[in-house]
């Protein structure tokens, strides 16, 4: 089995971060806000193929208070890695205004430090497409991603990549499974969304790389074809000599 490009997880959660990352390699390892830095920080060092992302998820703009533009920009400098979790979500506090915020600062220093960005967005595109046409990042990825076809060319023709997890196995997932189809192959990613359960994250991924091949017509092998060459692309200098 060939190690497969994971473009999102949270391996932090797992008791054993090594172990989840078996047989996925490079893995972007996305923290979610100033309590699980240095957690992502120091299991990227000891785990070989884990990219770390550094920000703050939406769900966490509230705790994370004030104070975390400087340390997060500092920390971003002091190694190699790349900006997120970050992003708009309609079904969680806080405000949106305040997540947008949060957002705009943390594009700006992807866009500052020339760092790739990995977004999340549930049901907010309109101001997400804003808030990247104003800042326009040169690299980054919507995780998880499930918009229209009218989304996915204005999210492409701004450079966006777009991540599918395991969750396009499911038959009533109706919108990811038609964005899919409609996302270029040349920014098509997968990721393990790393769920802690009975499956490692390399089975999923595996899982899920197999139904897109089903659902395009692909070669078996492909998914995995594709993903490594794009996630490379997407994470420019941070792939070497992962
Ligand atoms: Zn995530």
């Amino acid at each position: 089995m060939p190690l497969l490009f994971d473009a999102h997880n949270h391996f932090q959660e797992f008791p054993d971060p090594a172990a989840a990352a078996a047989g996925l390699r490079p893995a972007v390892c996305c923290a979610t806000g100033p309590a699980d830095w240095e957690e992502v920080r120091s299991l990227a060092e000891a785990v070989p193929g884990v990219v770390p992302f550094f920000g703050v998820h939406p769900w966490s703009v509230a705790e994370a208070g004030r104070d975390w533009l400087a340390p997060l920009g500092q920390l971003l400098r002091d190694t190699r890695s790349g900006v997120g979790e970050c992003g708009l979500d309609a079904l969680k506090a806080p405000p949106l205004a305040e997540q947008a915020e949060a957002f705009k600062r943390q594009v700006e220093l992807a866009v500052l430090l020339d760092r790739p960005l990995a977004v999340h967005c549930v049901r907010v595109w309109g101001p997400l497409l804003d808030i990247l046409r104003a800042s326009r990042p040169l690299r980054f990825l919507v995780h998880s991603y499930s918009g229209s076809a009218d989304m996915t060319r204005e999210l492409a023709a701004l450079g966006g990549y777009f991540s599918f997890g395991p969750g396009i196995m499911d038959e009533k997932r109706v919108k990811a499974r038609a964005a899919l189809a409609e996302v270029p192959r040349d920014r098509l990613l997968f990721e393990s969304e790393a769920p802690q359960g009975a499956d490692s994250p390399a089975e999923l991924l595996a899982r899920a790389h197999a139904a897109a091949e089903k659902m395009l017509g692909l070669p078996a092998g492909s998914a995995a074809e594709i993903s490594a060459r794009n996630g490379a692309e997407f994470l420019g200098s941070l792939a070497e000599g992962r």
